[in-house]
């Protein structure tokens, strides 16, 4: 299995308490515990020459992780366009929390994925709605966040192929926080926590989500369809 991950990696640029949570970026973090698994992983961010991707970089990958938040508009249309094509031809993508606004999210499901939000320190409760899910095992009824960001509905997504965990939130909000798609022959799954000034990545379940979601975002079936004009199968009776 291969997978990229990708930051905008701004914060950590920009924000010592960021850095200190993450000295190594988030992408560093996320990494590190996917290496551990056995992973092959790689990373990209937005400052690298074309923003740490490449053609040959996405033909190979499995998986792409993307956390972005401050600079979504500097990821050049390009290669949106391109990431957006190989999830079509099969690449699983994993989308990260503030990504909900990346280019490549909302050009994937086609809505302004816009949301409610607070930083507020609000305790946060992921509720797994569904515990036969892959990507929810071994997890227990829910996972609590001490602090983090706060999400909240309506969460402009077309509705989820699945709904995998509602999250509740100490200021009283709830949000569709795990949710999966299919787009073409590739999977999708956008998952919510991940503010940059909580240490949420450090998490042990929320890094068992991550582990799981790779999982099962890459595919294994490698069969190509055909599409366009078809010879039949079957000799056609004349019918005159
Ligand atoms: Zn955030």
């Amino acid at each position: 299995m291969r997978i990229c991950v990708w930051n905008e990696n701004r914060h950590e640029q920009k924000n010592q308490k960021v850095r200190e949570i993450y000295p190594e970026g988030i992408h560093g973090t996320i990494y590190k515990f996917l290496i551990e698994e056995g992973h092959e992983v790689v990373t990209g961010t937005l400052d690298e020459e074309n923003h740490g991707l490449s053609d040959d970089l996405l033909n190979k990958t499995d998986v792409l992780i993307w956390w972005g938040h401050l600079a979504h508009d500097e990821v050049e249309d390009k290669w949106v366009d391109k990431i957006q094509q190989r999830v079509l031809e099969g690449m699983g993508i994993l989308v990260l929390h503030s990504a909900h606004f990346s280019k490549i999210f909302k050009r994937l499901m086609g809505t302004s994925c816009d949301l409610k939000w607070r930083e507020a320190d609000d305790r946060e409760r992921l509720w797994v709605i569904d515990p036969t899910h892959p990507i929810t095992s071994g997890l227990g009824s829910y996972i609590e966040l001490e602090k983090e960001e706060m999400y909240g509905e309506h969460f402009d997504i077309p509705t989820p192929d699945e709904l995998l965990f509602v999250s509740w939130f100490e200021g009283g909000e709830v949000f569709r926080s795990g949710a999966t798609y299919k787009r073409g022959r590739g999977k999708v799954f956008y998952f919510r926590p991940g503010h940059e000034t909580y240490p949420t990545y450090h998490n042990k379940e929320i890094q068992t989500v991550i582990k799981n979601a790779v999982q099962w975002l890459k595919v294994t079936d490698t069969h190509q369809p055909t599409y366009g004009n078809h010879e039949p199968i079957e000799t056609i009776l004349k019918k005159d």
